[in-house]
């Protein structure tokens, strides 16, 4: 029954999934599936995940019936048992009273044991569930604290790169196959090159997004992978392919650690991000911002992603078709912010217009 039960308790778990992700892929997309008048699809959908689930669940119910019986008649048993034998030993009425009901409660208690046992071994199953988690594969530590680099660090903002290996899973072929350069202080570089060509993975690897597997990244003196994560990205700033904003406000969107010393200087950024009309529009700072930006356009999410970049004002700015999504005349303005407020910085732009 232990092994029986436990095994059918995984298949009703391993089912139950299904109907979750179904539920949540419906909710999300609802106003797709009413456009497209596809509800009963989405119907037939759940209700075959949730007759999967009743497969596994049924069997979980008929075996516990199962141990009912068995336990009922053990007791049964037990209890005619000394009943016989205590009109065989010929006991007095009190005694043999008690010997029954004593009896009765032990069936009660073997019941019991039985169950809580079984029950302690199949919830087992989620502590499995963790300990696979745990085995799971993680990125290195956030802060290294014996090899932290200074606060002020890059100071210079010099890139070397030597022999870049990076490949995204192990049985994958290199993405990039060994490159090296050299970006001397305040330098702006720009990388160009087809698409799927590896620009955006050269970034990853510089961020230790994914982890290289040869060569090495140094910044200013510093082996990137010496150091902790944290310390590394929090001294870069990055304006990405896919901008990332998060629900909240603007202001918890440009400055989400708290670091501006005062609300003009994140109205700055906003300015030069060409974004002022924008904010005011929606509300100024405390403005709500959606769930991953969905109140703001494509190129208004890069706009705030490189207002957010202006704030940390780093030593090192990375670009990376950051103004793929904005027409010409605030790409112009954005360029010439750039070239003014990161003039002693380190840039690297990627961009698909030479
Ligand atoms: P684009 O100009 O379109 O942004 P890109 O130069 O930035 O292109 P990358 O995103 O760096 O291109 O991708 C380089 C290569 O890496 C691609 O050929 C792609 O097949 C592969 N690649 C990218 N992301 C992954 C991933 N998550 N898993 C596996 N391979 C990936
Ligand atoms: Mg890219």
């Amino acid at each position: 029954y232990v092994s029986t039960s436990r095994e059918l308790k995984r298949l009703d778990s391993l089912a139950m999934s299904p109907i979750f992700s179904i539920f949540s892929e419906t909710l999300l997309g609802l106003t797709t599936v009413r456009a497209f008048r596809v509800e009963g699809s989405f119907r037939a959908k759940a209700e075959h995940f949730l007759e999967e689930s009743n497969r596994c669940y049924w069997p979980i119910q008929c075996v516990n019936r199962w141990l009912s019986v068995r336990l009922e008649l053990t007791g049964t048993f037990i209890v005619l048992s000394s009943a016989v034998v205590c009109s065989v030993l010929d006991v007095s009425a009190g005694l043999a009273g008690l010997a029954v009901s004593s009896a009765l409660n032990l069936s009660g208690l073997m019941s019991w044991m039985v169950r809580q046992t079984t029950e302690l071994e199949v919830n087992m199953n989620s502590v499995e569930r963790l300990v696979e988690y745990d085995d799971t594969p993680r990125e290195a530590p956030a802060v290294i604290p014996e090899r932290r680099p200074l606060p002020a660090w890059p100071t210079r903002g010099e890139i070397v790169i030597e022999d870049l290996q990076v490949r995204y899973r192990p049985e994958l072929d290199l993405v990039l196959r060994g490159v090296s350069f050299k970006c001397g202080p305040g330098e702006k570089i720009g990388i160009v090159g087809r698409t799927g060509c590896g620009k955006s993975t050269l970034l990853s690897a510089i961020l230790r997004i994914i982890e290289p597997c040869g060569g090495k990244v140094v910044i200013d003196g510093i082996d990137v992978s010496t150091i902790g994560l944290c310390d590394l990205r929090s001294r870069i700033s990055l304006v990405a392919q896919d901008c990332v904003l998060f629900a909240g406000s603007v202001r918890s969107n440009l400055d989400p650690f708290s670091m501006a010393s005062d609300d003009d200087v994140i109205w700055d950024a906003i300015s030069a991000a060409g974004l002022r009309e924008t904010v005011q529009a929606m509300g100024g700072l405390d403005a709500s911002v959606a769930e991953a930006g969905g109140n703001l356009s494509q190129g208004q999410r890069q706009l705030v992603s490189l207002a957010r970049a202006l704030l940390r004002n780093s030593r090192i700015l990375i670009l990376d078709e950051a103004t793929s999504s904005i027409d010409t005349a605030t790409d112009a303005l954005i360029q010439k912010t750039i070239r003014k407020s990161f003039e002693a910085s380190t840039t690297l732009t990627i961009a698909h217009r030479i």
